[in-house]
């Protein structure tokens, strides 16, 4: 454990690659869920046209 802290603590270019990763998850994420907001918005859309009501 402590080696691996030291091994971290002193190699820069490896706690970027995890920072960079990190960050391309949360990308992933965000973009994961937006597209099933999206996806969800036009299910019940479809829903409020199906059943006849008004939305616009
Ligand atoms: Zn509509």
């Amino acid at each position: 454990m402590v080696a691996l802290v030291q091994s971290l603590s002193h190699s820069r270019p490896q706690i970027l690659s995890i920072i960079l990763a990190a960050l391309l998850g949360l990308l992933v994420i965000y973009v994961a869920g937006h597209s099933q907001y999206h996806i969800l918005h036009d299910a019940a859309h479809d829903v409020r046209h199906a059943t006849g009501f008004p939305c616009h």
